[in-house]
């Protein structure tokens, strides 16, 4: 979408800290880190939110999730521990209507 700043980021059309990118997916900084390390691995293609995920997009998620998981470890919170966050509409604090996983990690987080 035209106007998506996370569609902008994916068409290099907006600078932002890349930390891995494939076919279908980019992670980058989060601009206004909550935590010492804080990633935000994206789809490329523009998914409003987890509300809106259909079927077909089942494999693209578990991609989103062991890429999450790999990112954790190469930023050195896989031992530690860490948390991934889906936040979903207004109620859920969702900011950026395109779809996005938090990783957050390197302090205790457990609230
Ligand atoms: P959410 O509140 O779940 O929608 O999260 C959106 C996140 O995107 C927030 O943590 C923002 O700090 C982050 N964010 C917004 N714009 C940018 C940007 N241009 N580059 C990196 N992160 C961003
Ligand atoms: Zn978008």
């Amino acid at each position: 979408m035209a106007d998506c700043v996370f569609c902008k980021i994916i068409k290099k059309e907006l600078n932002s800290e890349t930390v891995f990118e494939t076919e279908n997916l980019i992670a980058i900084k989060d601009i206004h880190p909550k935590a010492p390390v804080h990633l935000l691995v994206i789809p490329k293609k523009h998914i409003l939110s987890v509300h809106t995920l259909t079927a077909s997009d089942e494999k693209l998620l578990g991609e989103m999730i062991f890429t999450a998981k790999e990112l954790a470890e190469k930023h050195g919170v896989g031992k530690s521990g860490y948390k991934l966050l889906f936040n979903v509409g207004e109620d859920g604090g969702q900011t950026v209507p395109h779809l996005h996983l938090h990783i957050m990690g390197g302090r205790q987080l457990g609230e």
